[in-house]
């Protein structure tokens, strides 16, 4: 079984149900709540274990109730913890407010989740990875276990999130094997070297992939939209199971955007990803 690095942030959500989400004077009806661990290196994590991968997570949690929440989510769902540090401080936490559309609005609070510098990392858990993906984190943390994995000839993917524009992930972006983007995104890292692989993840509209071999597309799957939380976590570790299992562009594509549907036909940031329910969707549904 291939075990895959996950490093970056692991929080705590709390996912609040409205009908609508809230304007300035105005309010809102919560029409339920329900809470769970979250962060996009823990939901990548999980997503890989349902995919039959073993996952590490690298990250920093609070020693607070929602760290122990947090940490206990994640052991139930099989996820090793060996990276993940416990620091001084209060487990970032972030309040979603998810609309009858599947629309979100996220209160984030600060937390502990970049409390991991790079002299924090074990080098021995990145060198024995088969791959490392790296989300939103410190980008020094970032680049140092990029470092360590190029070292090791270990393959790695990067999905930096929206705070690409306004920190320097240059380190990281040059290092990557694959990078996945959303269109923004994308634009922020612009060409991709001729011996990397650069992801769009492009919403309801699927994803694209362009390399050197060529460029590919797949236009995802039709689903009711529930809960777009965790839609791109989910394509990542659909995406990188694929690939370590042998797939081509076109059915990582594939397995991607599957995974992506699940995650916003579902509540919550964390998706239960299996090849059964992937295939119900790429082979019944026509993959590619
Ligand atoms: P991110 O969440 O990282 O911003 P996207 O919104 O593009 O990225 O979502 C990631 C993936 O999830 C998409 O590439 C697609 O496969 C899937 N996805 C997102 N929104 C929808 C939707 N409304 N219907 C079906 N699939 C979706």
């Amino acid at each position: 079984m291939p075990r895959v690095l996950c490093a970056g942030h692991v929080n705590w959500d709390v996912t609040l149900r409205v009908d609508r989400l809230p304007q300035p004077d105005g309010e809102s009806a919560v029409r339920n709540t329900r809470q769970g661990g979250g962060g996009s290196a823990a939901n990548v994590a999980v997503g890989l274990v349902g995919l039959d991968c073993a996952a590490t997570l690298v990250g920093s949690i609070g020693d607070d109730e929602h760290g122990l929440l947090a940490r206990r989510d994640l052991e139930r769902a099989d996820v090793d913890l060996a990276g993940v540090v416990t620091a001084d401080g209060v487990t970032t936490t972030k309040y979603l407010l998810v609309d009858d559309k599947g629309q979100v609005a996220v209160l984030g609070s600060a937390g502990v989740n970049e409390a991991l510098g790079p002299d924090d990392v074990d080098p021995a858990l990145v060198e024995t990875a088969d791959h490392v993906h790296l989300t939103a984190q410190r980008p020094e943390t970032a680049a140092r276990i990029a470092e360590l994995a190029v070292e090791a000839g270990v393959p790695v993917s990067a999905d930096p999130g929206r705070r690409i524009t306004d920190r320097d992930f240059s380190r990281v972006i040059e290092l990557a094997d694959v990078l996945l983007c959303n269109r923004i995104e994308a634009e922020a890292v612009g060409d991709p070297a001729p011996d990397q692989t650069l992801v769009t993840k492009l919403g309801p509209d699927g994803s694209r992939l362009e390399s050197a071999d060529g460029t590919y597309s797949h236009p995802g799957f039709d689903v009711e939209a529930v809960d777009t939380t965790g839609a791109g976590d989910a394509f990542a570790a659909g995406f990188i199971a694929a690939r370590l299992q042998g797939d081509g562009p076109e059915r990582a594509l594939a397995v991607g955007n599957a995974c992506g549907a699940l995650a916003v036909a579902t509540e919550g940031s964390k998706t239960d990803c299996s090849w059964e329910l992937v295939a119900s969707l790429v082979d019944e549904r026509g993959g590619f």
